[in-house]
């Protein structure tokens, strides 16, 4: 574990050293301080000198000098560590998620992803700083300080270092506390920030249903826990501050009254008894260091592993190794023996056979939730089936590189996702480098060009979040225009005009049919009167195939087809 995780400094091993050797020689200096104001103090005073003297404290200026530089460099370089194995570890995790599978996100809440993204990797980021030069450092800095009293004093020393297992004790007592605490706080944190979220991108339907005194209510209650957590941490804080500063007073008390004895009873030095007091401060800050690197070891520990997890978690759809790059397909789809279900549940089909020729234009039709929409999202593998195969052109699938594959496959859906940003930008999703013309082209054949004119800023329009500033219809189009410049062979609607009203539904019927002109085409209907035309329909229901054939046929069957016609029509 923690040499997968020092593999992470290997590119800023340069920028480690320079730090960790700072870091270093900022510590010795420290220690070093105090040896030289006993020097001056029993060597130099004596003699009166002033112009000697002077000269020490200008000597003793320049130590501190050299530490303020010695701390720039910790301080900036040593986040700079941090801050780029942080950068690099989500780029490494954010790729990671893009190529995950359905079935991950399925299984994986967007909240939690974007905190393992964010806040987890904030955290690791510290660490990777902190933890391994804090420890060094501050264990050096104690044996150094206790080295250098006990060379001065060794009875005061070890009278001093009687008071050490205490402050550990409190200082383990209060980090254990106040970690405790802060872990109540994040994790409020990151409900009050689910609840913001939720509110926020669902505020349509909270103002529709005029519910936003209960989600006031609701938020006023995280928002009061919240308040309270950290309430609670600021007082253990506060305790921890005031009880250090009286036990590090206490302390320097001691060693005033003992030292005092001892220069008195003629055992040690001015000078001496100076640094001592001043040592007796240094060695407190390294136990703290100590207790807060003990404790946030096993959180970063945690976290990291938490991070690993993710990183290589396996995709369950992934390109097998010698898959083929497929450049051109006709389209002519084959299921053969297909067994597919999602966790926990029967199979959605099961054996299913089905072939699809090349340019044909099939529909697919049936009740709600009997696998329409799976059928087709085992085409570009979304999902993986379980038995049997799907081959396009005689090829089975997975032997196809996925993302030739999928750039084959243009699926057209009921609810059309667009991305925040102009209309150029979201058409052109269909083809990153489509030129101007290609797009205004896209626009005209998806019958949006009008619409698109119509605005001042023409392609230039932001159309909001989610596309929020568009209707219905005008989001639809703007999806097929997307399609129109990705150009596939196999082209699949699902249920893409079922949320529309009949006048749009016509208009973009229309573009719908240009856009399947030559290419093999599988269209999801729930009304039926909109695939009459098609070539063949496909009845789907009981885990597969029920009939198919052309409508007048399955009419005359009287079976599947004809009663959901019955039921939709009274025919
Ligand atoms: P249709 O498109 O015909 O309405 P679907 O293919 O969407 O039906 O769904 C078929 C069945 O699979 C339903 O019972 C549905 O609840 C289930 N299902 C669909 N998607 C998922 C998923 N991502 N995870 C688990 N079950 C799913
Ligand atoms: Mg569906």
């Amino acid at each position: 574990m923690l040499r997968r995780f020092f593999e992470y400094y290997r590119p800023y091993r340069t920028l480690f050293i320079i730090d960790f050797t700072c870091a270093i020689l900022a510590a010795l200096l420290e220690l070093a301080f105090p040896l030289a104001v006993n020097r001056v103090v029993d060597d130099l005073l004596p003699s009166g000198n002033w112009k000697w003297i002077l000269f020490a404290c200008l000597a003793l200026l320049g130590i501190y000098a050299v530490s303020a530089g010695l701390n720039y460099v910790v301080t900036y370089w040593g986040h700079k560590l941090g801050i780029n194995i942080e950068s690099d570890m989500r780029k490494k995790l954010f790729d990671r998620v893009q190529k995950q599978s359905f079935r991950f996100f399925d299984n994986n809440k967007t909240g939690h992803l974007v905190s393992r993204m964010t806040n987890d990797l904030m955290d690791i980021g510290e660490i990777a700083h902190h933890g391994p030069e804090d420890l060094f450092i501050a264990l050096m800095t104690l044996g150094g300080a206790f080295g250098i009293m006990l060379s001065i004093n060794w009875k005061l020393a070890v009278l001093t270092f009687i008071i050490v297992p205490l402050m550990i004790y409190l200082s383990l007592y209060f980090s254990r506390k106040m970690n405790a605490a802060f872990h109540r706080m994040f994790s409020d944190i990151a409900d009050y920030n689910a609840r913001i979220e939720n509110n926020v991108s669902g505020i349509r339907v909270v103002q529709a249903f005029s519910n936003e005194a209960h989600e006031m209510e609701r938020f006023a209650e995280n928002n009061g826990r919240f308040r309270k957590t950290k309430l609670i941490a600021y007082r253990i804080m506060a305790w921890n501050s005031s009880i250090s500063f009286i036990l590090m007073k206490l302390v320097s008390l001691f060693v005033l009254v003992c030292g005092t004895w001892f220069v008195i009873e003629g055992q040690m030095s001015y000078g001496e008894f100076i640094a001592f007091v001043m040592l007796s401060n240094v060695f407190l800050a390294p136990i703290k260091q100590i207790n807060s690197v003990i404790e946030t070891y096993p959180k970063g520990i945690a976290g990291f592993r938490r991070y690993l997890d993710l990183l290589e978690s396996e995709s369950d759809v992934e390109d097998l190794s010698g898959a083929k790059t497929v450049k051109h397909l006709n389209g002519d789809i084959q299921f053969e023996g297909v067994t597919f279900g999602y966790e926990n549940k029967d199979k959605v089909l099961r054996g299913v056979d089905l072939s699809i020729h090349a340019g044909e234009t099939v529909a697919l039709v049936g009740p709600s939730g009997a696998g329409k929409t799976t059928l087709c999202s085992l085409l570009p593998r979304f999902y993986d089936v379980e038995e049997g195969r799907i081959t396009i052109d005689g090829m089975d699938i997975r032997e196809m590189k996925l993302d030739s594959l999928r750039s084959m496959i243009g699926i057209v859906q009921q609810d059309v996702f667009l991305f925040d940003g102009t209309i150029r930008e979201n058409i052109a999703y269909g083809k990153l480098d489509a030129s101007k013309n290609e797009i205004w082209d896209a626009a005209r054949r998806a019958q949006i060009e009008d619409l698109v004119r119509s605005y001042p800023e023409g392609l230039d329009t932001m159309i909001g979040e989610r596309g929020v500033k568009l209707s219905g219809g005008q989001k639809q189009r703007l999806s097929i225009a997307r399609m129109f410049l990705k150009n596939p062979p196999v082209l699949i609607l699902d249920e893409a005009t079922s949320a529309l009203d009949t006048e749009t539904e016509a208009a973009i019927q229309q573009a719908l049919t240009e856009l399947s002109q030559g290419r093999t085409t599988l269209v999801i209907a729930h009304r039926l009167a909109t695939i009459k035309n098609a070539d063949r329909i496909i009845v789907v229901a009981d885990q597969g195939i029920a009939e198919q054939g052309k409508h007048e046929e399955l009419m005359a069957v009287k079976g599947a087809y004809s009663r959901l016609h019955q039921a939709q029509y009274g025919t």
